[in-house]
């Protein structure tokens, strides 16, 4: 069967549809193609399916697979591919379906693909429970956990797909599915992982985890001059650390706060983001050994709640601006992979409202330590960190030179990095990168035969794309 380019307009698109059907022109329609990428908005869909349920879900598929018509998939809308929004295509939002529900005796939560990390850690925070996700709470948690998920609770509690149960599914044909470690196991190990390209997942079921609601957190903010000699040090420091401390590092523009002085605002400072989960009473074990690491310009770092620590990241997202992302895993912090990203700083482009901020999650504990690499598509073999650079601009005149910094800053990281990574917290970097970064050859084919298996004839294309197996690569 071949992808007609045909309905473009979709004018056959299915009546029994219950939710908003949105097209070029539409007076919600802008508002609703707007994602986390600016740059998505250069060019709009030709129709956006704003599902309400399952069956809407089940409509919108079947009528894609009777046109043999592509179909895109919008969840939180933070892919940074922007394959949520792609111009001209037919999208399957699943923004409206909101549901998030938490068993507490079980501490089993549930939640529908339009669920947001903020919303999810709220809910299970009224039972003294969280799922290990990510650090910005307006991402959805359905990209997040179908690319793996890391964030501050990995080194405790593993990444997302470590914690995740079980997913209802609708095939392309538009038939409904389970996925979990009985029932279809073999999407259930590529789901967790492979991302969006083997049904549209309508429901994710997690093992959540006792969190909080106190835990120590913050930012010790140090001056670039120190980076150098601090990031050299941090790996043999960290050897010994708890599982409880989650940690990121960030070289960012130093946000306007009275407690910085004036000279450092907008100018690259040295960020260890501290989430200790552990005895709030310990943690300064933990946290005074890392401010001693240098002079810190600012002690952030102190008792707040789960909830607060995971959104305070959120200052430093800023929604809808043009951006690229590239990023990878790195065996060790080594000198020379701290090197070249000290100096990719210098070599930063500057514009006015744009910036460029490096971070590196430092990894090991459960997620490094807890599951086998072939156990599901996810790769973690050999990661201790994984760094990502993250350019931020307005003006599309400026994006040639921040996709050019990102480029050579990619190819000079290339001697220091894994071939593996995460597939989420980078753009997508091409067919020889995508048969790499869940690992071995082997997870790569077993992958490409899950994916012939459920979507033949590759519908579900505007993702980090596995071919189906009978595709020629
Ligand atoms: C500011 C920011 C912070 C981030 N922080 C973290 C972090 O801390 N940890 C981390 O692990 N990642 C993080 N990410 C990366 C994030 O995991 C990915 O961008 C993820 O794709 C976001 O999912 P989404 O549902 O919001 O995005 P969307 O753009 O809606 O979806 C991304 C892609 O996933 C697929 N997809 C989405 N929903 C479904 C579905 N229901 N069924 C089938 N396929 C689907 C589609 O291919 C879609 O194009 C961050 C991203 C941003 C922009």
């Amino acid at each position: 069967m071949g992808v007609s380019t045909e309905p473009r307009t979709h004018s056959g698109f299915p009546t029994g549809f219950r939710g908003a059907v949105l097209r070029p022109g539409d007076l919600r329609y802008d508002a609703t193609r707007a994602l986390y990428q600016g740059r998505a908005a250069d060019e709009g869909p030709a129709l956006i399916a704003q599902c309400v349920d399952e069956k809407d879900v089940a409509t919108a598929l079947r009528y894609a697979s009777a046109h043999a018509v592509p179909v895109a998939v919008r969840s939180g809308g933070h892919g940074s591919d922007g394959y949520a929004m792609p111009g001209g295509a037919l999208v399957v939002d699943l923004s409206a379906m909101r549901a998030v529900t938490v068993d507490p005796e079980t501490r089993v939560v549930r939640a529908q693909p339009g669920v947001r990390l903020g919303e999810m850690d709220a809910a299970a925070q009224r039972h003294g429970l969280a799922v290990p996700a990510g650090t910005v709470s307006n991402t959805g948690v359905a990209g997040l956990t179908l690319g793996g998920g890391i964030g501050f609770l990995m080194r405790r509690h593993g990444a997302t797909v470590d914690n995740l149960l079980a997913c209802d599914m609708i095939t392309v044909d538009g038939r409904k599915v389970r996925a979990d470690e009985s029932e279809n196991p073999e999407l259930f190990w590529a789901l967790r992982g492979g991302g969006g390209n083997f049904g549209v997942v309508t429901s994710f079921e997690y093992r959540a985890h006792r969190v909080g609601p106190d835990v120590v957190a913050g930012q010790l903010i140090f001056p670039f001059d120190q980076a150098a000699d601090i990031l050299r040090r941090l790996p043999a420091h960290l050897a010994t650390a708890p599982r409880e401390l989650g940690l990121l590092v960030a070289i960012a523009p130093a946000p306007p706060l009275p407690t910085l002085p004036e000279e450092v605002h907008g100018r690259p400072v040295l960020v260890l983001v501290v989430v200790h989960t552990g005895e709030p009473a310990s943690a300064h074990e933990v946290v005074e050994p890392l401010a001693a690491l240098g002079r810190p310009l600012a002690d952030l770092v102190g008792k707040t709640t789960w909830v607060r620590a995971n959104s305070m990241l959120d200052a430093v997202a800023p929604y809808g601006m043009r951006m690229n992302l590239r990023g990878g895993y790195l065996p060790a912090l080594s000198a020379d992979a701290v090197d070249v990203l000290l100096a990719s700083v210098a070599a930063a482009p500057s514009n006015p409202g744009a910036f460029c901020t490096i971070n590196l999650s430092f990894m090991g504990g459960a997620i490094s330590e807890d599951v086998d690499e072939d156990a599901m598509a996810f790769s973690r073999e050999g990661a201790a960190w994984l760094w990502e650079a993250i350019s931020k601009w307005d003006a599309p005149a400026y994006d040639a030179q921040y996709d050019q910094w990102a480029t050579a800053l990619t190819e000079a990281m290339r001697p220091h990095a894994l071939t593996n990574g995460y597939a989420n917290l980078t753009d997508d970097l091409g067919e020889e990168w995508r048969r790499g970064v869940h690992g071995s050859e082997a997870k790569h084919r077993r992958l490409r035969s899950v994916k012939a298996a459920w979507d033949p004839h590759n519908l579900l294309r505007f993702n980090k794309n596995i071919a189906p197996e009978a595709h020629a690569l």
